[in-house]
């Protein structure tokens, strides 16, 4: 998701409302050291696991709490704090939106998870002074096709981000495959939320946009970034608005969105994905 704080910063002027998501306060990017990306590697080792068990563990039935309940408690078996845990303000370790919730809903007791359900969970982890951020889609139980598509769409349009990655190539770049993907299955791209550098801090420079921009700046990628990729689509419009809890962010239509995100390094040739579940 883009940066909690930007959410703040820009809640009430976002892209639906006409207006270019920024980072406020500019600290330019970090280029990692070996040592630093063996840290991130740990922390981004526990979010993969945690979001591989659970994807074996959410069943019809559940809440969104209990989901949140359980991610704290592997986080912190393992170790490490969970990153959105107070973060602005935040009170989940993990943020689980529900079908057409786009980003940030808050776990909650009576929000029952059904077969049927497109489930987004987010979840970061801090350990050693570093973090780590990935999210996943998850089909509950027998979900319509269409739903599928959406999150498979969803997910080949990450793949193709992260597929344009390596040094010298740009955001644009990742941008545009990211879109091309996208819009060519008749879904849209959200714009209200990027991607984003990753390290010390949850949310660092730079925004990694998902569609074609000249409003944000176009980084050249540098060997040692730390970035993450989280595209975010819709079934319908681009167009999302905050519910009144501050946080739910919801399509403005009703539709279905889906999203994805791996925190990753730069490479001279390419990618290595620190939150990779396969491992
Ligand atoms: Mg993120
Ligand atoms: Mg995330």
């Amino acid at each position: 998701m883009k940066h909690f704080v930007e959410l703040l910063l820009n809640k009430n002027n976002s892209k639906s409302n006409g207006q270019v998501p920024f980072i406020e306060r500019r600290k330019g990017i970090e280029i990692k050291s070996s040592r630093e990306i063996k840290l991130m590697k740990k922390s981004s080792r526990i979010v993969a696991t945690v979001l591989r068990e659970i994807i074996d563990f959410v069943k019809p039935g559940m809440s969104t709490l209990e989901l949140d309940e359980f991610a704290e408690q592997r986080i912190t078996d393992m170790g490490a704090k969970p990153s959105f845990k107070g973060y602005h303000g935040f009170p989940g370790s993990i943020c689980s939106s529900i079908n057409n919730e786009v980003v940030h809903g808050i776990p909650n007791k009576k929000k029952i998870i059904r077969s049927g359900d497109l489930v987004k969970i987010d979840t970061g982890a801090y350990l050693n002074g570093y973090h780590g951020d990935s999210c996943v889609t998850i089909c509950i139980g027998k979900v319509d096709e269409s739903v599928q598509l959406l999150s498979d769409v969803a997910h080949q349009a990450l793949t193709a981000g992260l597929n344009k990655i390596k040094a010298g190539n740009s955001l644009l770049d990742i941008a545009g495959a990211i879109e091309d993907v996208v819009l060519s299955n008749g879904f849209s791209v959200v714009e209200d939320y990027t991607g984003h550098g990753v390290g010390r801090n949850l949310h660092e420079e730079p925004s990694v946009f998902n569609f074609r921009t000249k409003d944000l700046p176009n980084i050249t990628l540098r060997e040692g970034m730390t970035l993450a990729v989280e595209p975010i689509i819709n079934q319908g419009s681009k167009f999302c608005k905050t519910l009144n809890d501050r946080w739910t962010v919801v399509t403005k239509d009703g539709k279905l969105s889906s999203q994805w995100e791996h925190t990753v390094v730069v490479l001279s040739d390419g990618i290595e994905i620190l939150t990779d579940r396969n491992f």
